[in-house]
């Protein structure tokens, strides 16, 4: 099995790798091949030097490195003419965003691919070590807390000094999933008070452990479903849920926003004329952007003044941060690859495990996944 790591597209803006040279050198241990293409690891500040201390195999023609693969490894989705080269029967792993790109899949189906998408991995405490969703959220949500700092024209925290008291930064965020969470805890260690809602309450108590305070909505309807994931609310608990908003975001000095609902538009939670209630000087940092996000105003990829308000939408936070954003998608993708290669070099299709059967998206010249059958139309 030659297992190659394609070089992402820098000049794009991806600047991670799919696996770092200590990863790879524990793989090479173990008597695997790998080759990377050269140049792979510039993006997260690693040498091809370091990939061939570590044992792996520096290919300089892009070509030939995905023509000769058995396995590819990447982060984002391959693009058409590095797709067409693999041989027939290889595999691929990568995040796919095969529901909003399932020509994609449907590509890779038609030329005998098999693909597993790193969106797919279950949210189970079993695949929690292959969980890059989860590891990039993490990643994601800390950034996101930063350039708000960066940008908001006060202090986060609380400061004493001679030349007077500063009030600490208010910060609302809004979704307490792994990436709220995550900027949760990033705005209090900067020192900012912080309150946080989210329509699932079970996530209070990890709210409050991190010093937040829980922004408490009654909703009388079930909006946990399954796997711990949000559902779609009714027009009315969103009446409900939009009144207590508007009241935390006029106060807020940052709003950072990262509500989802899994194989929906992300929810319009901020209106235009909360925006516009908002004090001049302040910041909401929209991590849903790209999935059509979550404030009226923001714009994926762009920073957008609305009234003296900075509404910001940035997208691919993860590749900011390509060094610890590459070491921990490596581990998600090396602990992958151990469970899926059999001791005989073959790969493990026992689709009556959750894991590879939620995971693999084609194989066979199949087009597995119904979600993403669908989404062809
Ligand atoms: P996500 O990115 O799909 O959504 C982010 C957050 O937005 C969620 O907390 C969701 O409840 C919230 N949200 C959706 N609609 C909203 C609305 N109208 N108003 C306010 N908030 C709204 O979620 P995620 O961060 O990928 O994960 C969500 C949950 O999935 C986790 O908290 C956990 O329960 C589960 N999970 C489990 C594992 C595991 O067991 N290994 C790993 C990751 C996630």
């Amino acid at each position: 099995m030659r297992i190659a790591i394609a070089r992402e597209d820098l000049e794009g803006g991806e600047r991670r790798v799919a696996l770092i040279p200590d990863m790879v050198s524990r793989l090479t241990k173990k008597g695997w091949e790998i080759c990377v293409e050269t140049g792979a690891g510039t993006g997260s500040f690693f040498s091809d030097e370091d990939y061939s201390q570590a044992g792996a195999q520096i290919i300089g023609d892009k070509g030939q490195l995905w023509r000769e693969a058995d396995l590819i490894v990447k982060v984002a989705p391959p693009k058409d003419d590095e797709l067409e080269q693999l041989h027939e029967g290889a595999a691929l792993i990568s995040f796919l965003n095969p529901l909003g790109q399932p020509e994609t899949a449907q590509k890779l189906a038609e030329g005998k691919i098999t693909t597993f998408s790193m969106e797919l991995i279950p949210r189970t405490s079993r695949a929690q070590s292959m969980d890059a969703l989860s590891s990039q959220a993490g990643v994601a949500g800390y950034k996101a807390v930063l350039i708000a700092a960066a940008t908001l024209p006060k202090f986060f925290p609380m400061l004493t000094t001679a030349a007077g008291t500063i009030r600490p930064a208010k910060v609302f965020v809004i979704g307490a999933g792994v990436a709220g969470l995550q900027a949760i805890a990033t705005a209090r260690r900067l020192g900012a008070v912080v309150e946080a809602f989210d329509i699932r309450p079970a996530v209070k108590e990890e709210v409050q452990s991190l010093g937040a305070k829980f922004v408490e909505v009654e909703l009388e309807e079930e909006t946990t479903a399954k796997g711990g994931y949000a559902k779609e609310i009714s027009e009315e608990s969103k009446q409900r849920t939009q009144a207590v908003i508007a009241q935390h975001v006029a106060s807020a000095d940052v709003v950072i926003t990262t509500a989802q609902v899994p194989g929906k538009k992300a929810p319009l939670l901020v209106t235009e004329d909360m925006v516009a209630a908002m004090k001049p000087g302040t910041v909401i940092v929209d991590m849903a952007a790209e999935q059509g996000g979550n404030c009226a105003v923001s714009e994926a990829g762009k920073n957008i003044q609305y009234q003296g308000v900075t509404v910001m939408g940035p997208v691919n936070l993860p590749s900011s941060m390509p060094v610890h954003a590459s070491e921990m998608y490596s581990k998600n993708i090396a602990t992958l690859l151990q469970y899926l290669i059999q001791e005989d070099g073959s790969l493990n299709l026992d689709f009556s495990d959750d894991i590879v059967d939620e995971t693999c998206v084609t194989h066979g010249g199949e087009l597995r996944n119904e979600r993403v059958k669908a989404a062809l139309g």
